[in-house]
């Protein structure tokens, strides 16, 4: 296989998978939709090529000649686990934290499993043998790597096995592998991906081994359909930077009876272990740690561009805009105050591994849901109609409005073209399609925000805000008494 990141990597997409967009079966090679997006994942995996970010990015491993993305590194000390921060900082920085489905996300659960095999191989006894080997392929070879768990939203008020098609089963056997029939509704990144992690979302009961199987398969099996939502991305990156460079695609993935091979098959039937997995995936700290990392780089962007905003029109000066940029440096501080503490508080557990404090990186990733919704609100409020002044073409010396456009569109301290060029990248993360993808995406990556915040209702220990309030009231006893 081609390395990813010396520019012919691409070709390994050409690999017969199905992709769906705008009702055609497309080559996500040659497709212009996918040019911006994928020049960008090759320029981010070239970096392990490069002399001055490789030792940053990666590490040299037993699996593999060339360095490795640190994602997969399994951490030993905290001093390990801060090289893992910097190399998620340094991809995050090239998107602003735009994009989030780069692999990294991936290969930290990828890496989960393996450190865990010993404990998983209790439900499939190949368990142990098939992970080492994919996480050997998937680090030497530089694949690129997605998740896909959620099943369809058909009828949400009912159990999701007595929906027709609700999830994804297994309706065959055969020497080469379990045929398994199903949906997933979104796959991020999965058009160009060369792997998927597919597992159930939900607890299933006793009886429902047919629904409870984990796999990572190629995305080229026979009958596997890519269904990509429409295209936000741009040809015009000078005027939409984002929408030309970071589209990440999301796709519904459609299993029309695919063989998964057995030896992509992690879990085969068992209820407990495809739960185990699950929790798993929930509340793995090496994951959670890079989904934080990335999700402050975002927030700082955001502040950053808010900041700009508000300085080139002279709002800067009001109290209430000054209030509003302070909630968000506040916002951007309580992250980085929880990563560092999620670092500090973490312990080296059972297996020798130095892990991060799962607590701190929940409470991050519950806060993220809110504060990227609300900060962009503040950007809204900040920009105001500035956002709707920017002039469809850019406007230049040659032009006969230029004279209007330098009096009447420049800014405090700012000309005309570096105010309008900031509403223009501003626009794009609040009005364009791909913004108000964001706005979803960080909503909902880490689940649905409702029931999140309600699991860590669940799993949190109140005893001790119980016992305050009954030693209050054995405190008023003994001084009534
Ligand atoms: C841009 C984007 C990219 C994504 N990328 C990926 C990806 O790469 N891989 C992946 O696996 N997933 C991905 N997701 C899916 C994401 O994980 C889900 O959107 C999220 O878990 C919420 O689930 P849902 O969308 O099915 O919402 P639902 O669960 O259908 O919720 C819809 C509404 O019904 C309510 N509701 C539903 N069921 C219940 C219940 N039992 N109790 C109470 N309330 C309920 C919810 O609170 C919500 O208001 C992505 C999502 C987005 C928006």
């Amino acid at each position: 296989m081609s390395n990813l990141g010396q520019g012919d990597w691409r070709a390994t997409l050409q690999d017969g998978r199905t992709v769906w967009l705008d009702g055609q079966k497309v080559d996500v090679t040659t497709d212009k939709k996918f040019k911006g997006v994928l020049e960008t994942i090759t320029s981010l995996f070239s970096m392990l090529e490069d002399p001055v970010n490789q030792t940053i990015l990666g590490y040299k491993n037993n699996e593999s000649t060339t360095f490795v993305h640190k994602a997969f590194l399994v951490p030993k000390t905290y001093e390990q686990l801060l090289e893992k921060r910097a190399a998620f900082e340094l991809w995050s920085e090239m998107t602003y934290g735009v994009m989030s489905r780069l692999s990294d996300y991936a290969y930290c659960l990828l890496t989960g499993y393996y450190m865990d095999k010993a404990f998983f191989t209790q439900f499939d006894k190949g368990f142990s043998l098939k992970i080492t080997a994919y996480y050997k392929q998937a680090s030497s070879q530089k694949r690129i790597i997605t998740t896909a768990i959620l099943d369809p939203q058909i009828d949400r008020s009912q159990a999701p096995e007595q929906v027709e098609g609700g999830l994804l089963k297994v309706v065959g056997e055969t020497k080469g592998g379990l045929i398994v029939r199903g949906a997933k509704m979104i796959a991020t990144a999965a058009p160009y991906a060369h792997d998927v992690l597919v597992m159930p979302h939900q607890k299933l009961n006793k009886g429902q081994e047919e629904y409870a199987n984990m796999f990572i398969i190629p995305l080229n099996l026979p009958g596997l359909q890519i269904v990509c939502r429409e295209s936000f991305s741009s040809p015009f990156a000078e005027k939409h930077f984002i929408q030309a460079n970071f589209d990440e695609m999301d796709a519904v993935l459609i299993f029309d009876d695919v063989c998964i091979p057995w030896e992509r098959v992690l879990i085969r039937g068992s209820i407990e272990g495809v739960y185990e997995a699950q929790q798993h995936q929930q509340m793995n700290p090496l994951a959670h740690y890079q989904t934080v990392v990335r999700l402050l780089t975002k927030l700082q962007f955001i502040a950053g561009v808010t900041t700009a905003i508000a300085e080139s029109i002279g709002a800067n000066h009001f109290l209430h805009v000054q209030e509003k940029l302070g909630e968000d440096y506040t916002k951007i501080d309580t992250i980085k105050a929880l990563l560092t503490s999620a670092e500090i508080d973490g312990e080296v557990n059972e297996q020798g591994v130095y892990v991060p404090a799962s607590v701190p990186l929940q409470v991050a990733r519950n806060l993220g849901t809110e504060y990227y919704p609300r900060m962009i609100e503040i950007l809204k409020g900040i920009g105001a109609g500035g956002f709707i002044q920017v002039p469809s073409n850019p406007i230049t010396e040659k032009d006969e409005l230029f004279p209007f456009f330098q009096r009447y569109y420049r800014g405090t301290e700012v000309d005309a073209k570096t105010k309008t060029d900031l509403f223009q990248l501003a626009w794009e993360l609040i009005g364009s399609p791909l913004g108000a993808r964001h706005d979803l995406y960080e909503r909902f990556y880490s689940g649905d925000p409702i029931r999140t915040f309600a699991n860590f209702y669940s799993q949190y220990d109140k005893d001790p805000l119980r016992d305050r309030i009954s030693n209050l009231w054995k405190q008023f006893e003994e001084e009534g008494a």
